[in-house]
């Protein structure tokens, strides 16, 4: 690990990927300083993280060590020179945090939700020339995301990123927060300046899911991963079951395969087929905007003849027909029915 690593270069030169990685909670000295010695060997490994105030569901729960472990994370610091990071829920956290050094911190997805702790803890960092990221929140909301790096923003700090930790979902998934990867990419263009990272760990809940997981993530374009280790994951005493050895971690980080956003050698083919996509794309909307006329049209015809704008049985038919052909064409059935349902609804919306 390079000594001279500082995140506050990082954010003026994103170029590197960042890996963040250490324990979920940080439990007691020998944990830490084991997990960060295995670390260490990690070149790639710059950041060193670890929760010292847990929100846990129950409150029953670990809830974290508190203030001592933060002498710890200091010593991890000056031993094996990593950066440190925490979370922080509430100002005097971040007392805390600034009072041994810390250097990034990190406000957690059940805190972005609400905008009285955010600002609460954003006026706490005013005048702090600290790294701030912030993790999504819980529910699939890019403004609420937004909102907290905006309040960040507005007192001042500089140095602020996102972190994509998947979202609550009532589907069943194989995740213990499901990725909408269209969220981030939302992020990304609302705010370029933003650089977003992936937290697998919390995205996966599981070790299996955090190769795959990771892979998708770099071809979303993700600058860096949060990843959580311990130096013996079966014994952790929170989310034992997402931790991975840090011999784990460097074997994973080195099966990836880093995309780069720009292609090297000539780029005639790649755009004769965006210029495909392109026309395709005119066409859509051509044929999309034609439809709605029609559809306009079918609203006149209803409201002379006082029949209801939703025709229940019409709309479920088209979707069941607009899914077999779309199935038959190879194409993804959530996709297709996405697709038509905001059609349908702006076609409803016209008729009102
Ligand atoms: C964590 O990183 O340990 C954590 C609690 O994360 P999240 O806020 O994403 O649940
Ligand atoms: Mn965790």
């Amino acid at each position: 690990m390079s000594e001279s690593f500082d995140i506050k270069k990082w954010f003026k030169n994103p170029e590197e990927l960042l890996v963040i990685s250490g324990p979920c909670s940080v439990e007691s000295r020998e944990q830490l300083l084991a997990t960060a010695e295995g670390l260490s060997k990690i070149e790639k490994v710059k950041v060193l993280r670890g929760g010292i105030w847990k929100p846990r569901t129950r409150p029953e729960a670990f809830e974290g060590i508190g203030e001592e472990g933060l002498t710890w994370m200091q010593e991890a610091k000056e031993r094996f020179g990593f950066q440190t990071m925490t979370e922080v829920a509430v100002p005097e956290h971040v007392e805390l945090a600034l009072k041994y050094g810390i250097d990034v911190l990190w406000i957690g997805a059940r805190t972005v939700v609400n905008p009285f702790s955010v600002q609460e803890l954003a006026n706490s960092l005013k005048g702090c020339d600290i790294s701030v990221f912030v993790k999504n929140p819980i529910a699939p909301d890019v403004k609420l995301w937004l909102g907290a790096i905006e309040r960040l923003g507005s007192v001042g700090l500089t140095n602020i990123g996102a972190i994509h930790r998947g979202f609550s979902s009532t589907e069943e998934t194989p995740y213990r927060n499901a990725p909408v990867w269209k969220i981030p990419v939302e992020l990304k263009r609302l705010r370029p300046d933003i650089q977003i990272i992936t937290d697998v760990s919390h995205i996966c809940g599981c070790r299996e899911l955090l190769q795959e997981t990771a892979q998708k993530a770099l071809d979303f374009g993700t600058k860096g991963f949060m990843i959580e280790t311990h130096y013996n994951p079966e014994i952790a005493l929170t989310d034992a079951n997402q931790q991975i050895t840090p011999e784990s971690l460097r074997k994973a980080l080195n099966k990836l395969i880093i995309k780069k956003v720009k292609v090297d050698a000539d780029e005639t083919i790649l755009n004769n087929y965006r210029k495909e996509i392109d026309e395709i794309d005119d066409e859509l909307l051509n044929l999309i905007s034609k439809r709605m006329k029609i559809s306009e049209k079918i609203g006149e015809f209803k409201k002379e003849h006082k029949v209801t704008v939703l025709q229940m049985d019409r709309w479920k038919s088209v979707l069941e027909n607009h899914i077999n052909k779309g199935n038959n064409l190879g194409l993804n059935e959530e996709s297709v029915k996405e697709i038509f349902e905001i059609i349908h609804k702006d076609s409803i919306d016209r008729q009102m």
